[in-house]
């Protein structure tokens, strides 16, 4: 209906013409299709609106049928998967007309937000997945999930009319999807999360879940994201206003457009928007008809307003909707009318009692994070994900198309004084992207205390927040919060910080040593070598909760882990830690290994008669002659089919 060719009713009547002949057993067949049929049904729905072929409504019957049953429950815990499927049952509610069904979308949306979405931005911890015990706001979203619950929530506001879902759709559009790309949105990266103040090409897993360069700003890598974030604006410009059943328009969704549109007995009506929303109170709008037309017009009450004005032509209206409703006005509308709607926008403090009563600072629709300071680090990553490329055009893409860490400059573990009061400052948009640091129209300053035991845990992470109030002593600082939008290293969860006696002593997270240079002969990119010599000691065999090494996808092999010392060193023993994942994955315990020291550029295998031990669950401690020696090489046969991996290899 953008482009309002003809063609594209003809493409998608014969495409789901081929969908209706497509047999019942091979009908949305697999996984995904079945988890995100939700987008299908959309399409058909959306034909039917324009065509009113009932042929088409037993087509929605069927692609409904074949869905993963979202009215049960969350019946998924892939990000994507929820952001995308939890909607479906509200909009087969337009068929089936059942309440349960209205519900279950909203019930879906609670029941992923109490569990994994107590933190600021509207979204949720599942990076990858949403795992049980990982709901800390350093838990990531993925690009697409941002993308898709915006989606969802623009698709939920037109099927209910309930703008608590335009609430969500703005918290998440202004908070968590400008971070994701770079301002220039050149580059992005796969996972953006409310507390993460180091942006970097480092593997975060099992921190995070998903393994590799997750954070870093690249326009080389990320796959589906780079599909995906292209749609998230443009969908959002699309349901800025929405017609309503009264012949009338809504504006849902505030920002700087034109909208032309049939209102009233067939006339035609062109409102001119503008604001500086969502980083100033104003929204301005300019009517054009050709004739006077009695219509109804509504404007979104945001849900944290409570104190909108409504004028017409200078005039006060009274507004009687509640925050989070719509404000009707109808009248005999004349062109050159203005309406001027004010949305005062206090500052609110916010506090997520499941997340030890962590806080976070809103204003209006944004909420705010600590601006820690940014380094832009440039990093070469045109050839990483492509090796088809010459060196000549690997240097092309790289000019080009920057990737970057960003890495902080300041402090970022601070405890907040909420009780403080925290002043506005106000410097008016500027030209190019609103949403950075320099450029942010809109700035707080508040009372902070840091907090010197929050630091970089094992995972390269932001430890995760113990309960609030947290003990400091550190002296009262003026630190300055920035839009969540413009700051793509964020804290934007903070401890309360307090010097009262009672108050929580924080500890610090266990940091990974470095017992010696880890090498092997193949390491998982979503693993790390250096967890095998990190002096970190998994509980059991299947921990996944401590960084490991392993060989995937390796199966069956011979591989082999090196230990280097800076000084050659007298060595007698080693234990060794496996990873066995059984339940899980497909990882073993090995068939057998074997222990080799270097003398020179010689490998010769140490003097014992101990077993090497293959048992899971503890160390399996081989001692031998003692040799001086500059390194040791274990190496390892792989069971048939199964890969492997080590947790953790200690040397005396
Ligand atoms: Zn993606």
């Amino acid at each position: 209906s953008v482009t309002g060719d003809a063609r594209v009713i003809e493409l998608m009547e014969r495409y789901f013409r081929y969908l209706e002949s497509v047999p019942e057993d091979r009908f949305l067949i697999g996984y995904w299709p079945k988890i995100r049929a939700g987008d299908q049904l959309a399409a058909i729905h959306w034909l039917y609106n324009r065509t009113g072929e009932k042929w088409l409504l037993d087509l929605a019957e069927k692609t409904h049928r074949h869905t993963a049953r979202w009215d049960q429950g969350v019946i998924d815990w892939h990000n994507v998967n929820i952001a995308q499927g939890f909607r479906e049952p509200a909009q087969w509610w337009v068929q089936s007309h059942l309440q349960s069904d209205y519900d279950a979308a909203e019930r879906n949306w609670q029941e992923v937000r109490r569990l994994y979405g107590q933190v600021p931005g509207g979204m949720f911890g599942a990076d990858e997945n949403a795992r049980e015990g990982f709901d800390d706001p350093r838990q990531a979203i993925e690009t697409c999930g941002i993308v898709e619950e915006m989606l969802s929530d623009e698709i939920l506001i037109a099927l209910t009319g309930e703008m608590v879902w335009a609430d969500r759709c703005e918290n998440v559009a202004f908070n968590m999807l400008p971070a994701a790309f770079t301002a220039d949105m050149g580059a992005l990266r796969y996972l953006t999360a409310p507390n993460q103040p180091v942006s970097d090409a480092q593997n975060h897993s099992p921190g995070i879940q998903n393994g590799g360069a997750m954070f870093l700003m690249s326009p080389h890598r990320h796959r589906c994201c780079q599909h995906n974030a292209g749609h998230g604006w443009p969908y959002y410009a699309q349901h800025l206003w929405y017609a309503t059943p009264d012949n009338g328009l809504a504006a849902v969704l505030y920002s700087e457009c034109t909208v032309t549109a049939k209102v009233g007995k067939d006339a035609t009506v062109t409102i001119d928007e503008q604001t500086d929303y969502p980083f100033g109170e104003t929204v301005r709008l300019e009517i054009s008809l050709d004739a006077p037309t009695r219509f109804p017009l509504s404007l979104r009450i945001p849900g944290w307003c409570t104190d909108a004005k409504i004028s017409v032509n200078g005039q006060p209206v009274p507004v009687q909707a509640q925050p989070g409703t719509l404000s009707t006005i109808v009248r005999n509308w004349r062109d050159g009318d203005v309406i001027e709607l004010v949305l005062p926008m206090e500052v609110r403090v916010h506090r997520w009692e499941a997340n030890h009563g962590a806080v976070s600072i809103d204003r209006g629709p944004l909420s705010y994070a600590l601006d820690i300071g940014e380094e832009y680090r440039l990093v070469e990553d045109a050839g990483a994900q492509n090796k088809n490329l010459t060196d000549e055009q690997i240097a092309r893409l790289n000019k080009r198309w920057p990737a970057y860490e960003i890495l902080p400059t300041g402090a970022w573990n601070y405890g907040l004084l909420p009780d403080q009061p925290i002043v506005v400052e106000q410097y008016g948009l500027g030209v190019g992207s609103p949403w950075t640091p320099d450029t942010t129209p809109v700035a707080l300053w508040a009372k902070a205390r840091r907090i010197p035991q929050w630091q970089i845990d094992m995972y390269g992470l932001a430890a995760p927040l113990q309960d609030s109030p947290a003990r400091t002593d550190e002296p009262v600082e003026t630190v300055r919060l920035i839009p969540m939008g413009a700051a793509r290293i964020r804290i934007s969860a903070f401890p309360v910080a307090s010097t009262d006696p009672d108050a929580h002593v924080w500890s610090e997270p266990q940091r990974p040593k470095r017992l010696y240079d880890a090498s092997a002969s193949h390491t998982y990119a979503g693993d790390r070598v250096s967890a095998i010599a990190d002096d970190i000691v998994p509980a059991n065999s299947n921990d996944h909760a401590v960084p490991r090494h392993t060989f995937w996808p390796h199966t069956g092999t011979t591989e082999w882990l090196q230990a280097t010392f800076d000084e050659p060193r007298t060595v007698r023993s080693v234990s060794v830690y496996w990873f066995d994942d059984t339940g899980v994955g497909r990882c073993r315990v090995p068939v057998s290994w074997t222990l080799h020291y270097r003398q020179g550029n010689q490998w010769h295998p140490v003097a014992t008669t101990d077993e090497f031990g293959v048992e899971k669950d503890r160390f399996n401690t081989v001692t031998f002659e003692p040799v001086q020696t500059d390194a040791l090489r274990l190496e390892v046969v792989l069971q048939p089919d199964f890969s492997g991996g080590v947790l953790e290899w200690k040397i005396e």
